[in-house]
């Protein structure tokens, strides 16, 4: 179809980070903006739930066949663009945008704000929908503006102010951005998704070489404590309150290197699971399950999760 690459049985392990999960009905990727509209048709056409997916590094999928239809926005101009606006220089980006290579484009340009961002993988769209964070910063609080898609509200264009932001999630009017795919968002009607499409980021004049200076001294803070490398989703669980880290409470229960099934939290950060090559869902399952209730008996407290979980 003109505007839409539809690709048959797409994998899942390929196409997020920790490297798991089975086989989605198709894949829509849409080109331009302009095609948004025929994607409920087509959804309605194939079946199965809306899960919107960006670089997917976030999420961790099911074995076997999955009831899902992965919407991706993936169009041809990468390029972010820049304004000046009173103090502040605004940088629109495309929701496909890898995350690092939009602190690359700013850091260049002297523009700072998004430092605390680096080290974190996904695009921009992901890094909305999950409200990504570190050191203290957070993406929707970077925001001005942003443009989406959703068949409830059409094609709309809000100020960042009109979104809810909270820890890892994010929302409009109720609705978070996303899919349907995810059992935590409650939703149910084929219509419940909100396909974020660009962004625009209110950045601060600066310099390139301190830009570039804090973004490595984060990056190395990161590198000593996280397995940055290992094929992950990022944190598994949520910190149940700022001052108690998930990966204290992990380690405290015995679970830093504990594996099975070819998954293991990783040595290096208790709050990393690894697939460590021949991992399965399964085995992620069973050990999360495992991290629940030890934390839960060790501690009391009961960890939920970060990651999104297809299925
Ligand atoms: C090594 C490693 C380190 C990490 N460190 C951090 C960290 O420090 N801080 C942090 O917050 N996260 C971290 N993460 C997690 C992850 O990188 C972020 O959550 C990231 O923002 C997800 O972006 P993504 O494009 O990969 O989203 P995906 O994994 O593809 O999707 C995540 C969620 O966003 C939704 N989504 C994605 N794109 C869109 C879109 N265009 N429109 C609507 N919804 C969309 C999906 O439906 C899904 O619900 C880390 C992950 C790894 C592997």
């Amino acid at each position: 179809m003109p505007g839409i690459e539809i690709i048959a049985d797409p994998k899942l392990s390929d196409r997020t980070s920790i490297r798991l999960g089975g086989t989605a009905i198709a894949e829509l990727c849409l080109k331009d903006i302009k095609f948004c509209e025929k994607v409920p048709g087509l959804l309605a056409s194939l079946g199965g739930r809306p899960a919107l997916i960006g670089a997917g590094s976030n999420i961790i999928a099911a074995d076997g066949p999955l009831p899902l239809v992965l919407i991706r926005f993936a169009g041809l101009d990468k390029n972010p663009s820049f304004a000046r606006n009173a103090d502040k220089t605004l940088v629109t980006a495309p929701a496909f945008l890898p995350l690092p290579a939009l602190l690359r484009s700013a850091a260049a340009r002297g523009l700072s704000g998004l430092e605390g961002l680096t080290g974190i993988p996904g695009s921009v769209g992901g890094a909305v929908a999950m409200n990504a964070g570190s050191f203290g910063a957070e993406t929707g609080a970077l925001l001005h503006s942003l443009t989406f898609f959703s068949p409830r509200f059409g094609l709309k264009e809000i100020p960042a102010g009109e979104a809810a932001f909270y820890y890892r999630r994010a929302d409009y009017m109720g609705l978070p951005f996303g899919g349907a795919a995810e059992a935590l968002t409650q939703m149910t009607g084929p219509d419940q998704w909100i396909l974020l499409l660009s962004a625009v980021f209110a950045l601060k004049e600066s310099a390139e070489n301190e830009v570039l200076g804090r973004m490595r001294a984060f990056y190395a803070r990161k590198k000593l404590s996280q397995p940055l490398t290992g094929k992950s989703a990022g944190c598994v669980f949520k910190n149940p309150a700022p001052q108690i880290p998930a990966g204290r409470l992990l380690e405290e229960a015995g679970l830093k290197g504990r594996g099975a099934g070819g998954m293991r939290f990783s040595p290096l950060h208790a709050n990393f699971l690894i697939n460590e090559g021949q991992g399965s869902y399964a085995a992620a399952a069973d050990l999360m399950e495992e991290a629940v209730a030890l934390v839960k008996k060790n501690s009391g407290l009961l960890l939920e999760k970060e990651v999104r979980v297809w299925s």
